[in-house]
Parts: structure tokens; sequence; C-alpha cells
């Protein structure tokens, strides 16, 4: 007889500290998807350990035994948290939704269980009545006014029928979010259109079409070509095909995610999460979810986030207006017999801009190679921050896929900054779009703790061996990315609730698409752009053609982002009454005057940033109010004599990039730019008409 010992179950790798260098890494090469759901409940179990113990500390309230407390706690929960979020967007298959589906009302109900502690509440309550006089630094009174703030916009102060309602709803909410991504996620995994015949492809790119083929071969359909319901397969499409049919079958298909009356069909979870958020504000004493969820952006009220859009809104859809003739006057002079519609706008707007600015796409193309631009990045951020990225040995830091690499950032004095993760490539089980996350954050509570930041896109992967080139459009989104990274790295803060693009949402936006602009400075271009095969820099007269064409199309892009935010934030000032949104968005775009030529950015079934959490509800403005702030940030660099301007760069990092949420936003800037940011610079960025001073 053999004999063994007992084996112990081994322990879940979640739970643990990290270990290893930088202070310690996510332990990926270690976790299976089976962790996530009991690490997540020991997490929270934990944490609510340790707010009782604040909650019930027999010493009178102080910040520090009660809001610096409060920060050491769900240290283990943080953790956990950071890479369930890696495997919800990055690594979602059937079983990790599964997990989703179960946890996200739990999730909710333990944050309702926190922020419903009423002797918790009393001792916050306490620390902030006296925070003026108790001797606190402007950063601990921050902190408590954040504290303060989150507990009782999320109820603290309801009676007890009141909180429970609360709670209800928000795991109810919970529930729908879920649902509701993962509908989208379904429509885009699931849609797809297979092409047998090359000729079929006439007008895309080589690229594209190697990318197709790719995706086509990943879903089992070999020797095909696959347009794939994502934004990264289907916008390359829309742009070059010449069979104006096949455009508009992939326009249908896109747009109609979570619309299409199935069993994945989103309106009436729509429906029934508007009726909820209005309950909920209403009980939170605001007149609707929009004037909750402004209460603590910047913008403070929805009229004053309607007032910008509103001024632009009139400007961008005369510029639509003019766009659409030139492109009417290309199809009449091509014979083409039609009239513009929505799948032909990217297509003849691409022959416009070949007319007008002798600017073709496919020329630029080969200059953006992914790895060079990268590295144009890097140089960007040591010229302006001072940083300094070096690739970290695979076998040092495990990573969660083959395709992540990380690098080490330092800063001029060769002290360790943080990590920067880098996953670029699309695959199934990857949310679209492209995104920044922290997995932990900069502070200096208990002692020196570095942040570690990820950037994520879906550029397509292409052949094996070959540099991978990417669009103007997609090298602007590497940039912006970078810009949230380079936000999180550059944090200088004690409290980790304050570090990094912890800021008002419409706040949050401005150091990313900042960096967009140097991505088109000579420096940048005539280093870093070079041609995958002569290696040569992109010609000065090309950098001329993009720098003209820069203005192009703005009409467009304004009005498709800008109605998608005007829906939004309708939606959520429509108050208590039952909402068919399919209806609501027609009748919306009706009374706006949204030309027929264009659709919505992202329509009501399939908006993400406004379904699947309360994220950027009644908030997908703020990407133009930062893009107002944006627009007169950048006008500084230029005032002070180019993009490079030491002194300008070291304002923006001290008032902007490294202070955090320990400062008002609008106080920050004025200190960076001397004054508040007005409307003008946007206009002129956008090549719109300036309004006339009030
Ligand atoms: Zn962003």
């Amino acid at each position: 007889m053999k004999i063994t010992d007992t084996p112990t179950a081994p322990a879940n790798p979640l739970l643990a500290p990290w270990t290893g260098p930088y202070g310690g890494v996510p332990p990926f090469d270690r976790i299976e998807v089976a962790d996530l759901q009991p690490a997540l409940e020991a997490g929270m179990t934990q944490q609510l350990a340790e707010i009782g113990r604040v909650a019930n500390d027999p010493a009178a309230p102080t910040f520090e035994n009660t809001i610096a407390a409060m920060e050491r706690t769900g240290r283990m929960l943080d953790r956990v948290n950071a890479v369930y979020g890696i495997y919800s967007s990055t690594l979602s298959d059937a079983a990790v939704q599964a997990v989703e589906r179960e946890m996200a009302p739990k999730l909710a109900a333990f944050s309702d269980r926190i922020t419903q502690n009423p002797k918790l509440f009393e001792r916050i309550e306490k620390v902030y009545e006296t925070r003026a006089t108790a001797g606190l630094t402007p950063e601990q009174q921050r902190l408590t006014w954040v504290y303060y703030t989150n507990f009782v916009r999320a109820g603290a102060r309801l009676d007890a029928a009141g909180k429970k309602r609360t709670a209800e709803i928000n795991q109810e909410l919970a529930k729908l979010f879920t649902t509701f991504g993962q509908n989208v996620l379904q429509a885009e995994n699931e849609g797809a259109i297979y092409l047998d015949q090359e000729s079929e492809l006439a007008g895309l790119p080589q690229g594209v079409r190697d990318g197709m083929a790719q995706d086509a071969a990943g879903r089992n359909q070999n020797g095909k070509w696959a347009i794939v319901n994502t934004r990264s397969s289907i916008e390359p499409c829309l742009t070059y095909a010449d069979n104006r049919a096949l455009r508009e079958r992939a326009w249908r298909m896109f747009v109609s995610r979570g619309d299409d009356g199935g069993a994945t069909d989103n309106k009436g979870t729509i429906t029934q999460i508007l009726q909820l958020r209005a309950e909920r504000a209403q009980l939170l004493g605001f007149a609707t979810h929009a004037h909750w969820r402004l209460e603590n952006t910047m913008a403070n009220t929805p009229e004053l986030a309607m007032e910008l859009m509103e001024a632009v809104w009139t400007p961008a859809v005369a510029r639509v207006r003019e766009e659409v003739a030139d492109m009417q006057q290309v199809a009449d002079a091509e014979g083409a017999g039609i009239r513009i519609e929505p799948w032909d706008y990217r297509y003849y707007a691409e022959k416009v801009r070949k007319a007008k600015y002798d600017l073709d796409e496919t020329e630029v193309r080969p200059y953006l190679q992914l790895e060079n631009l990268r590295e144009g990045m890097f140089y960007t951020a040591q010229e302006l921050f001072g940083f300094h990225f070096k690739p970290v040995d695979a076998t040092r830091v495990p990573v969660y896929h083959p395709d992540v690499r990380v690098w080490q950032v330092t800063d001029s004095k060769g002290g360790l900054v943080g990590l920067w993760y880098f996953d670029p490539y699309a695959r199934k089980g990857k949310h679209s779009g492209a995104w920044m996350s922290e997995y932990r954050k900069q502070e200096r509570l208990d002692g020196d703790v570095k942040t570690i930041v990820s950037n994520n896109s879906n550029f397509v992967k292409g052949k094996p061996g070959e540099p991978v080139l990417i669009s103007w459009e997609d090298a602007t989104t590497l940039f912006h990315e970078f810009g949230h990274a380079l936000h999180g790295l550059s944090s200088n803060v004690n409290y980790p609730s304050l570090a990094g693009t912890a800021v008002p949402q419409d706040y949050v936006e401005f150091p990313s698409q900042l960096l967009e602009h140097w991505l088109t400075t000579p420096e940048i271009l005539n280093r870093y752009a070079l041609h995958y095969q002569t290696g040569k820099p992109v010609p000065r007269e090309l950098v001329a053609k993009i720098e003209a064409a820069d203005k192009f199309n703005q009409g467009f892009k304004t009005v498709e982002y800008l109605a998608s935010a005007l829906v939004d934030m309708k939606l959520h000032l429509a108050g208590a009454r039952k909402i068919e949104p399919d209806r609501f968005e027609r009748e919306t775009l009706a009374a706006l005057g949204m030309p027929p030529e264009i659709v919505m950015r992202h329509r009501t079934p399939q908006f993400n940033h406004v379904f699947s959490s309360d994220g950027y509800s009644a908030g997908y403005y703020s990407y133009l109010w930062s893009d107002a702030i944006t627009a007169d940030a950048w006008e500084a660099f230029i005032e002070a004599g180019g993009p490079w301007d030491q002194d300008v760069a070291r304002r923006l990092r001290d008032n902007v990039f490294a202070v955090g949420n320990t400062i008002d936003p609008a106080i920050a800037y004025r200190q960076f730019r001397g004054r508040d940011p007005g409307i003008t610079a946007l206009m002129r960025k956008r090549g719109l008409p300036v309004p006339p001073r009030k």
C-alpha cells in the first residue's frame, strides 16, 4: 500500500498579497477562473470585518481612526477586483460570464452594506464637520469631503425603508447591466459576414484583407474572409469596400447590435434600467438621474453640460450639410446614381479627402507601425515627464495572455515609477474598443506603493512576423490611452482613493485627449512614423497633407458623437415616465434635426458606456467637456513656443497629471493655465465657427 500525505486544498492564489519584483505583481501564472468567485466572496467578507472594526471603534472619531482607517480596508478585495476586471474585459468566456451574473448583484449589495452602515456614516460625518479646524492637510480635507459626499450620494442619510429600496434597486441594476453588456458582446462575437470570393473585397487594402482572412480562419472558415461585428472590423469595410450592398449589410449588422428582436435584444433591459435609475434619483432627493450623476462633476448640472453640447451641435450639423454636398458631388461625378446613405458616408468621405487634400489613408498606413508608434509614445513620455520605459523579462513578471508585454517605468533619477502592461490585439472574449486600467494605485499611506497600469486595444494582428500597420485614427487612440496611463503613472499622492485617474468624470478625458496632440508633432512623425519596408520617415508633403486634412470630416465626427451624448442626457432627464428606447431615440433625433446620413456612434441598444454600468450614464458628454479643456490646454503649449516647452510641461505635470483628485479640478486647471477654460479653443480645434463673445 502506498501512503501519501493528506493533500491540503491548494490555497487560492488570488487571496495572498502579490509577491515578486516591483513590490509584487499579479500572479497571472497561477490563476484559474474557478478561483475568482471564492476570492471575491472572501475579499468582501474580510473588508466587512475590517470596516466593522472602524465603525465600532470606541475612540472618538478622528481623520486617522476613521478616514485613513477606511483607506486601509479592502486591500485583498482590491487585488481580487483588479484580476476580476481583467478576466471580465479581456478573457470573457462562458465561465467568466457565469461568475459575472452571479457576482454583480452581490458586489452591489456589498457596496450598499458599507455606505448604509449608520455607525460608520456617523463617524465620517463628525470628521467632515470638523475638517477645517482639525489641523488636516488640504489632501486630508479633500479625502474627507470625498468620503462624506460619496456616502450621502449613495443614500447614507435615507431612512431604513429608503435604504432598503436603494439597495434593492442597485442589485437589480447590477443584474441588468450584466445582461446588457453580455448581449452586446454576444452580438459582436457571433455576428459575422463571410465572403468566399476575393472579388467581393474590391477596394479593401491588402492589410485589411489579411486581417479578414485571419478572422475567418479563427472562426473555422479557412480560405474565406470575415467581416466581424466589431468596430475595428466594420469601419475599414465601410471606408473602403467598393461593393455598396456589402457596405449596407455590414452597417445594418453593426447598428443592430442589441436590437435584433431576439434573445439578446436589449430594449426591454434599457426600459427597466431607466425606470430604476429615475426611482433611485428621486429617493436620493434629485429631480432626475442626470441631476444626481452630474452633482459631483466639473459641469455640476445637466443644464451646463447641455449648454456646451447645444453650442457645438448647430454649427456641426451645418458642417455635415457641406460635407454631404461634397460627397454627393463625387458620387454624381462617378455616375453612381445614388443619394448618400449612412453606409456611404465613410466611403465617400475618404474619396473627398483624396480629392480635396490628396490624402489617401492607405498611403499613411505603411508609415504607422504599431511598435514604432509605441516607441514614439515612450519618447513623448520621456520629453514631457522624464519617464523611461524598459521591457521587463517575461520570466520575471507573469502575464494573462501570451500577447501581453510589460515595461518598467523609471523617472529621470532612475527611481521606479511603476509598471505598464500592454495588451494590443483583438481576440474573442475581449471587449471591443480601447481602454486603460489601473491594477494597483500609487499611494504612500503605509509605505511607497508604485502603480501598475495597462493599455488595451483591439488591433488586428495580421500575418505572423509582419509589422502591424494601423490607421491614423487608431494611432490617435493609441496616444489617447497612453495619456490615461501617464495620468496613472504620474500620480503623486498619499491616499489611494485620490490617486491617478480618480478625478471627476468630465475631467478624466482631458489628460488623455491632450496627449493625442503629440502624435502630430514633427518630432514624433519624423522619428517614429517610418515606412515598414524602406524605413524612411513619412514624407514632409504627406505630413502637410495630414495636417491640412486634420479638420476634415469634423462635421461627421462631432455629430456622430454628439447625437449619442444628447440622447444619453435626454434619456436621463426624462424622469420616471416609461421609455420605449427605439421610439425615444427616433423622436429625440428628429427633434434635434439629426442629418439622415449619419447614425449615432453608439445607438441606445448597444450603448455600453451608459447601460453596462452607471459609468458614463448621463456622462457621455464628458468627452466634449474634456475636449474643450484639452483644446484650451494645447493652446498653452502653442502660445509658449511649442509642444515640447519644458515650462508648460512642468506646470501640466504639477497641476494636472500628478495631483489626482487631491484638489478641485477647476482650481487645479486655473493654476496650470492662469484662467478658466473657454469654448473658443474647442471650436478652432474642430474648424467650426468661433461664437462671438457673450
Ligand atoms: Zn479616454
